[in-house]
């Protein structure tokens, strides 16, 4: 399996093949072709088996198809929520990296940032938002973020997410975001917790195991 047998847009075979990425990991290899098709997916994978690409690969994809027809500025279609800016701030350099070219753009919403400069950047139109819980609500109460067009939802290292006690956080954003969405479900580990948060939000999960 090459990542051309995907059919992918141009821009994203050309940034795999700049990045030197030949084929698919196993993560990568299952988590594709569900979300291709729509389908909510609940992953047990660590970080370095190729898990970011796994959800950036077909979501820019999709939001790529997406853009080329429509004209109209369209508001946050993907939101991914991980439990530190660190990885945030990571997993923007990825979404980056793999949309060069593309009409798809993603932002970073991390504290110690002037909050005018991000209201900005955000009236200007962001297609993929990757950012911690607790970071949105000031944006969110203050009505600077409009989370009703997003029909994509990405937890990553869910269960970390958890031992910081996101919990509640992660349950107040969703209450924002529509309900008739694709929910894409990532943690290392799994428990009856993780699992309890884990099908509150996702609905009949294709269920991948690394
Ligand atoms: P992650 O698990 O997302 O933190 O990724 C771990 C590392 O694997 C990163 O340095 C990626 O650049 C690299 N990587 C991801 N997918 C591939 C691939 N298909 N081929 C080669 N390297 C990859």
């Amino acid at each position: 399996m090459k990542f051309e047998d995907y059919r992918l847009c141009s821009e994203l075979t050309d940034n795999l093949r700049r990045l030197g990425f030949r084929k698919p990991t196993d993560i990568q290899y299952k988590s594709i072709p569900p979300v291709l098709d729509g389908d909510d997916v609940l992953a047990i994978a660590q970080t370095g088996t190729g898990k970011t690409a796994a959800f950036a690969i077909p979501v820019i994809d999709k939001l790529q198809y997406k853009k080329e027809r429509q004209t109209r500025k369209d508001g946050i279609k993907c939101l991914v929520m991980v439990p530190t800016r660190e990885l945030a701030m990571q997993i923007t350099g990825v979404f980056e990296e793999l949309s060069r070219g593309t009409l798809v753009n993603t932002f970073c919403l991390h504290g110690g940032v002037e909050q005018e400069k991000q209201i900005v950047k955000l009236q200007k139109g962001v297609d993929i938002l990757v950012t911690t819980p607790g970071r949105m609500f000031d944006l969110i109460s203050q009505k600077h973020l409009d989370l009703h067009r997003v029909d994509t939802l990405i937890l990553d290292e869910a269960d970390h997410m958890l031992a910081l006690g996101f919990i509640k956080d992660i349950k107040d954003v969703i209450r924002h975001i529509p309900k008739k969405r694709q929910t894409l479900f990532y943690s290392a580990t799994i428990n009856e917790t993780i699992k309890e948060l884990a099908y509150s939000i996702v609905y009949k999960p294709v269920r991948i195991q690394i």
